[in-house]
């Protein structure tokens, strides 16, 4: 008898090997495996193809019509939430470990691919396909560093799986969809978080040493909507540093290139979408894109507090001024920062339009960064939802 492969494979690329990608890769792991052969049409950074996948994904992409659309994707609601017992150490109150939890508690996943880290570094990303509630608790909290969470796509044929929740950020959920049906599963749930500004694990250890008081302490840390990045360090304290402190003259090479092309901030193919950027502060922000994210919404509703999402204030004149501050690298001196802070914390953009502002921010400096740095890419990797975005403001040239 001869078994037919359900799809073709081809040699890993050995690691630390150049990738198709080249500099643009984001390490989203698919070049360790045999999908490797997909990878033209399947890397997000080769083949920016999100509408088409939103069509197979929800049944149809953005309305280009539609502001809400625009800006966050195909939705059927969102939502702010917390869980009413916050899980110890997770990234916020941990609802994405939650819901992966309780979908392998019910028996209705067999497995999920979260990212644990490794036991020498906290901030050594380690993706798994974890079996065990404990295994899925121990990859909570971001790990802020590129991580190869689809390395691990041949263990699930190998294992036999039919059943699977991937946990992930924008571009690696671009490079899933591209090959779900080649997995051979019955049913994939995707559990998506937005995802900006990342980086290389050196990255990382100079954006902490350019921006903390105490880089080797930092257990976690996240630009907060209070226009600050807070900083959560070993023995409790948070520490917190104005946005218009930082010293982006040091950091704009910090961040991945991946991630300074990349207009996927919301996470656009995610059944359903766990952030912070759309909520009002202390809360969690919910997009759920479809049928698939209302079934493992509903696994933990019971254990939430929820509220409709909101939005005031107007994001405009600030990105339209930030544009050229951080193209020219100005840094105000801490006393103005802070000062600063204090007053767009009180009048600025809150809820939703905070998530604009910051969607807005990024994409108008990613849209800079490719054109002057791969304008050969221009057309094809930015998505026309982003076009509109951009278009709302004055570039420099
Ligand atoms: P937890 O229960 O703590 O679980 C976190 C999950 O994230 C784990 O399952 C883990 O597998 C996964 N994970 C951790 N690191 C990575 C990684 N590098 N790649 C892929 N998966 C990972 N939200 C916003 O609203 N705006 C942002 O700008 C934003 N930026 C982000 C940047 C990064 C690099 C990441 C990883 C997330 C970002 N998020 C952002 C999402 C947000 O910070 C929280 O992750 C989300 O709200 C879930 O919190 P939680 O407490 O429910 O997660
Ligand atoms: Fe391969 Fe992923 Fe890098 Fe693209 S981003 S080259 S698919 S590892």
């Amino acid at each position: 008898m001869t078994s037919l492969a359900p799809h073709k494979k081809a040699r890993a690329l050995k690691p630390n090997s150049r990738r198709p990608a080249k500099e643009l890769c984001s390490e989203c792991g698919l070049c360790d495996t045999y999908y490797v052969h997909y990878v033209k049409e399947a890397c997000a950074f080769l083949n920016q193809q999100i509408a088409e996948l939103e069509e197979e994904a929800h049944g149809r992409s953005r309305d280009l019509d539609n502001a809400d659309d625009i800006y966050f994707g195909v939705h059927r609601s969102m939502m702010a939430a917390k869980k009413k017992q916050p899980i110890e150490g997770a990234q916020w109150t941990g609802i994405v470990s939650s819901i992966a939890c309780e979908m392998l508690t019910r028996g209705m996943v067999e497995g999920v691919v979260c990212v644990s880290n490794s036991s020498e570094d906290r901030f050594q990303p380690r993706p798994i396909l974890a079996r065990t509630t404990e295994e899925i608790l121990s990859a909570r909290v971001n790990k802020p560093t590129l991580s190869p969470n689809l390395s691990v796509l041949e263990e699930i044929e190998k294992s036999g799986m039919k059943r699977l929740l991937v946990i992930g950020v924008g571009c690696q959920i671009q490079a899933l969809r591209s090959v779900e049906k080649q997995l051979g599963l019955e049913k994939l749930y995707v559990l998506g978080t937005p995802c900006v500004d990342n980086v290389t694990r050196e990255g990382l250890d100079k954006f902490l040493k350019t921006t903390s008081k105490s880089p080797d302490t930092v257990v976690h840390y996240e630009f907060m909507q209070d226009f600050r990045v807070h900083f959560k360090h070993e023995d409790g304290s948070i520490e917190l540093v104005p946005f218009f402190g930082l010293k982006t003259n040091q950091l704009k090479d910090v961040f991945a290139p991946s991630c300074m092309t990349c207009f996927d901030y919301v996470n656009s193919l995610a059944d359903l979408v766990v952030g912070y950027m759309g909520a009002p502060f202390g809360w969690q922000w919910i997009v759920v894109r479809n049928e698939t994210g209302e079934e493992m919404l509903e696994v933990v509703r019971e254990q939430l507090h929820t509220q409709p999402v909101m939005s005031s204030g107007d994001r405009k004149q600030a990105v339209q001024n930030s544009i050229p501050a951080y193209d020219k690298g100005v840094t105000l001196p801490m006393w103005a920062a802070k000062m600063m802070g204090v007053v767009i914390e009180k009048i600025g953009p809150k809820g939703l339009e905070y998530a604009r502002f910051s969607i807005d921010s990024h994409f108008t400096r990613n849209y800079l960064y490719l054109k002057r740095n791969y304008p050969e890419k221009l057309n094809a990797q930015v998505p026309d939802y982003a076009k509109k975005i951009v278009d709302q403001y004055k570039l420099p040239e």
